[in-house]
């Protein structure tokens, strides 16, 4: 069973803060099965929607391949964005999100500072 590292919204955000990013759709997520690096400006590119709210509901949470037509997640990642959500049934990601509450919500990985500045750039 894979290890899932449990952080709380304070804590999530803290980290999401910790990027520097020049704008909230510049925060950056690593998606659990391809590994790509991915915000909301890279939602948008995809076409997913066109301003942070409509992208917002599948931020760190679907992969930006979904809306790309990519395929499914290969064995090995190979930089390229897949179909994975973590709204299916498989439970394979690394990271949950704990509300004050006590529930968990199962959230792609925070991206490093060195990994969102460089998605910044490239998405302009
Ligand atoms: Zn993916």
């Amino acid at each position: 069973m894979a290890d899932i590292r449990k952080i709380s919204i304070e804590e999530f955000h803290a980290e999401l803060r910790a990027q520097g990013a020049s704008g909230k759709q510049h925060l950056a997520f690593r998606c659990p099965m391809c590994a790509t690096v991915q915000s909301a400006a890279s939602l948008m590119k995809a076409g997913a929607g066109e301003n942070f709210e409509q992208v917002e509901k599948f931020l760190g949470f679907s992969c930006v391949g979904r809306f790309t037509n990519a395929g499914s997640p290969r064995r090995a990642p190979d930089d390229q964005p897949c179909n994975w959500t973590l709204g299916g049934l498989l439970r394979l990601h690394k990271l949950e999100v704990v509300d004050g509450d006590g529930e968990c919500h199962p959230r792609f990985e925070v991206a490093t500072a060195e990994e969102a500045a460089a998605l910044e750039t490239l998405n302009g």
